[in-house]
């Protein structure tokens, strides 16, 4: 006698049975809950996964037993039911029961063809699915004889007749689900959405609802929303026999549209009594679920029967329609709405997408450094870029890498998809900085720089002028113009950000360096600009000049008066940044890269600076070659130049501090914050404060008006993290640079780590790479040292990051612990790093004892 398990083996599901998703998976506790709600659901059993288990190790339930629940003439469906529903499973096996004596019975009362129907495709799926036979034998259509051709085939396969005993045929169903789900295949095709490696299989043995019948018979599904843009709509459809059997005895089926539709007949012209039952349904389902869910529904002779129902697929953009309006509705609370909405899915909605339902024709793939996407005519250089703006015509910045130099051509260009680079590259970060879909490291495809072609690994050529189009949220390149879908900062979309405001405890800053940058800001409500790089301002044409002489000048003099005419420039800009930003606090930071940054590199660049300077080519040649440095991130950049050439920061500083005077006299009190970038000893910021205190000094003198200001200083260099105490006292703020941070602590060039992070990702030697993820181990340690130790000097030290790592999730999560004060990312992060900071506020509430550190 076959021995049984000493757990329940299955479990009618009754709505007090003792049914759970960890133990019977989400399809058996989903149809509870729709029992419970008194739903028309079938018979319905559950099989837990500890069952599951033990029939894939042979050891089989009493199938006798379970089909009995179903009656004396059981017809049966068997459904996987894992934990989540994202895992997959075995597919649905419907019919189970069907053999010659049920065959017979129905072809009584609903006809041969529709009882042929039915058996064929039992036979059909069973030999495929259970007997693994051949799918080419068992793929008939229904016909006359084709039921009795697959009965035949079965036989002569398997050198037995096709089992008859429904038991029987249900334990082989369970077996070979069971089994399937054990499978390799399964295993990986699950883990890939996530499924842990144990993740385990339930079962739900429910009671077929026909679908057949003399009176209005059929199967379909309905939902309520669209799943693209989550607007209300009802979407589904009807197959249904169209006026019960027909004269000859068979069945006629008719799609039929659900709405009343002028395309054709629907359910609600000619069934309006079901049609309505449906809705009450739905709305029960919404309403006690709590969910959109799309029900899968049969008619048996004019009975709705509620056969399952799972929650609507969505986009981003649906989640957040979705979730708002449940919460409107007052049927989930506003911080429910909130974790139903996934951060990162957020910058799906800021951009352009590919629309989702069409098909992809993919030239290649690459990193995807900035989201969105955009279509537009290939061009290889920014000058090229320009000119198709000019025209209006929409472009595409092409090159092997961008440099300070390209900046006014991907200002120019829809997208911008480079050969080589990683996440933290010029192009990635200037690239979602403006917003732009940004595709970089994109190996697959050759450049040819001089013949301006772009070749793809299938060999196809693409050359300037040539459409493409740009999916930096997937990464990849894609040819031609897939349709799209807009972006959608919508009424939802603003209601669950301000829902957000009012349950984060950590402030949300934008780095913004333009005016435009600012009004993206603004746009997307940030509490301010955490980080200005300043010298962005300087790369426009007439500036870059002025730049230049500057750069050239002999002496100080020389210097002071091309800093003279850059003076009422940076005014301008600072006023600029200050108005928009309507009092909001704007924090600058002083001039910071290499000064050769400025220079030309190439013969005809160096010829047009001497004719614009009025030197001997050979001048500006050994000049600029004297600025070369070997190493020159490490070397003669931020406060280093500030120190040795103070004139550049006495304009800065005078500029800020005249155009605070400025925009105060006609807006809002500003009081500027100003940072000092790279510092790595307390007296560069002791020397810095000295003269930036006397030119406020002057400018208060000059102007008459009074005004306040904050100085503090970047954290980018280990040692300023480790003597962050001393540092603090002269600093009003500490602003963590994570991006050099993490490129000083690693000793790993952010330019060039793109070379090899594949290879060391890949081989486990970083878990991530550190430029995209905070390293929270080494980096978030200094990090931790020097807030600690400049909060211990200055306990009001108002402490931030804003570095690339600002706008994630995981660095949100850190630095809300760690107790800092904001994060400042790039302006398109800022709505995902609002609902990721009230995410961790309402994770936190949720666990009362879990303050670690928090501040506010
Ligand atoms: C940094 O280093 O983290 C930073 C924000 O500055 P930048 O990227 O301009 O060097
Ligand atoms: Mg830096």
């Amino acid at each position: 006698m076959q021995k049984h398990a000493d757990f329940a083996e299955f479990t009618l599901i009754e709505p007090s049975a003792d049914v759970s998703t960890a133990r019977h998976g989400w399809r058996a506790k989903c149809l509870q809950r729709l029992i419970r709600l008194d739903l028309p659901v079938p018979p319905t059993v559950a099989l837990p996964c500890d069952s599951v288990r033990a029939i894939a190790a042979g050891q089989m339930p009493d199938t006798a037993r379970l089909m009995a629940l179903f009656g004396a003439a059981p017809l049966v469906s068997v459904r996987p039911s894992p934990e989540n529903p994202a895992w997959g499973g075995p597919g649905t096996v419907l019919n189970v029961g069907m053999n010659a004596e049920r065959h017979a019975a129905l072809a009584r009362t609903h006809g041969t063809e529709a009882a042929d129907a039915l058996y064929l495709r039992f036979v059909q799926a069973f030999a495929l699915h259970v007997a693994r036979l051949d799918p080419d034998m068992f793929s008939a259509p229904p016909a006359s004889g084709a039921l009795a051709a697959a009965l035949a085939a079965y036989e002569a396969e398997t050198d037995e007749p096709f089992p008859q005993d429904p038991a029987r045929q249900l334990a082989e169903v369970l077996r070979s689900m069971a089994r399937a789900w054990e499978g390799t295949t399964a295993r990986l095709l699950r883990a890939a959405k996530g499924a842990p490696a144990e993740a385990a299989l339930g079962l739900v043995v429910q009671g077929m609802a026909l679908a057949i019948g003399p009176g209005r018979s059929g199967s379909g599904t309905i939902q309520f929303v669209e799943g693209v843009t989550g607007a209300p709509q009802i979407i589904g459809r009807f197959r249904g026999q169209e006026n019960g059997p027909r004269a000859d005895g068979g069945i006629s089926e008719a799609t039929l549209f659900l709405v009343a539709d002028p395309r054709g007949p629907a359910l609600e012209d000619v069934a309006p009594e079901l049609f309505g039952e449906l809705l009450r349904h739905g709305r029960i389902c919404r309403e006690r679920l709590r969910e959109e869910m799309q029900i899968e529904f049969a008619i048996e002779d004019g009975a709705i029967k509620v056969i399952d129902a799972v929650r609507v697929q969505r986009s981003s953009r649906a989640a957040v329609r979705i979730a708002v309006a449940l919460a409107n509705d007052g049927i989930i609370s506003r911080e429910d709405a909130l974790l139903r909405v996934e951060p990162r899915a957020l910058s799906d909605l800021l951009h352009f997408q590919v629309d989702p339902r069409v098909p992809r024709d993919r030239l290649g793939r690459g990193i995807a450094a900035s989201p969105g996407a955009a279509t537009g005519k290939i061009v290889f250089t920014a000058a090229a870029a320009q000119a198709s703006a000019a025209r209006d015509e929409p472009c595409i910045l092409v090159r092997r890498e961008t440099a300070p130099e390209d900046i006014r051509g991907m200002h120019a260009s829809v997208a911008v998809l480079t050969e080589r680079g990683g996440m933290t590259s010029h192009a990635a970060v200037i690239a979602r900085g403006l917003g732009l879909p940004a595709i970089v490291g994109a190996s697959e495809l050759r450049l040819n720089g001089r013949e301006r072609t772009l070749t793809t690994a299938d060999g196809r050529v693409l050359r300037e002028g040539d459409t493409l189009t740009v999916d930096g949220t997937t990464g990849e390149v894609l040819a031609g113009s897939p349709a799209m879908l807009e972006p959608a900062l919508d009424d939802g979309f603003r209601t669950l950000l301000r829902w957000a405001d009012n349950v984060r405890d950590i402030g949300i800053r934008a780095n913004a360096d333009t005016p435009d940058d600012a009004r993206t800001a603004r746009m997307f409500e940030a509490e301010g600009i955490g980080l200005c790089r300043t010298e962005h301002m300087f790369f426009d044409e007439d500036r870059l000049t002025v730049m230049r002489e500057m750069i050239f000048a002999d002496t100080g003099e020389d210097r002071r008066v091309a800093l003279e005419r850059l003076l009422p420039m940076q005014r301008a800009d600072f006023i600029a940044l200050f108005d928009i930003m309507a009092g909001l606090p704007v924090c600058i930071r002083l001039f910071d890269p290499p000064l050769h940054e400025f220079l030309p590199h190439d013969r005809e660049g160096m010829r047009e600076l001497a004719e614009a300077l009025d030197r001997p080519l050979s001048e500006v040649t050994r000049r600029v070659e004297a600025l070369t440095e070997f190493n020159p991130m490490l070397g003669m950049r931020g406060v280093r130049l500030g120190i040795t050439v103070p004139e550049i920061y006495d304009m800065q500083t005078r500029a800020i501090f005249e155009a605070t005077v400025e925009a105060s006299r006609r807006g809002a009190a500003v009081v500027p914050e100003i940072m000092i970038p790279l510092v790595s000893a307390k007296r560069e910021v002791e020397i810095v404060k000295t003269r930036t205190d006397a030119v406020a000094a002057a400018v208060r003198n000059e102007t008459g008006a009074d005004f306040d200001y904050r100085l503090g200083v970047m954290v980018e260099t280990p040692r300023a993290a480790l003597r962050a105490g001393e540092i603090a006292q002269h600093s009003a703020f500490l602003s963590f640079g994570t991006n050099d941070l993490t490129q000083m602590t690693y000793g790993l060039s952010r330019d060039d780590a793109g070379r090899f992070m594949g290879s060391y990702v890949a081989q486990g030697v970083y878990r991530e790479d550190p430029f995209h993820m905070l390293d929270e181990d080494g980096v978030g340690e200094l990090l931790l040292i020097g807030a600690k130790r400049g909060r211990e000097t200055r306990p009001e030290l108002t402490v931030s990051i804003c570095g690339e790592h600002g706008g994630n999730p995981e660095s949100i999560s850190f630095c809300r612990a760690a107790g800092f004060d904001y994060v400042s990312c790039s302006p398109y992060r800022v709505p995902v790093a609002r609902l990721a900071a009230a995410h961790f506020a309402l994770l936190d509430r949720a666990r009362p004892q879990n303050t670690a550190g928090i501040r506010r």
